[in-house]
């Protein structure tokens, strides 16, 4: 299940959202303020094996998860 989590530069808010196909999605809104200004990060569903959810990194190792 692809599901990605967001941080919002805006306003600070954490959201998860489903992306089915990222690359054809490219606007994702902040549920909270409406802001564009956010930063996609894999959440745990998506890349258990991705390491600590608080590092932050989506490094391209990441995406390989079974
Ligand atoms: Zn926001």
């Amino acid at each position: 299940m692809p599901v990605y989590e967001y941080d919002c530069e805006a306003c600070g808010d954490r959201f998860d959202k489903l992306v089915f196909h990222p690359a054809r999605d490219p606007k994702i809104q902040c549920p909270r303020c409406g802001s564009e200004q956010v930063s996609q990060r894999l959440s745990l569903i998506a890349g258990s094996s991705c390491g600590s959810r608080e590092s932050g990194t989506t490094s391209a190792a990441c995406t390989t998860s079974t």
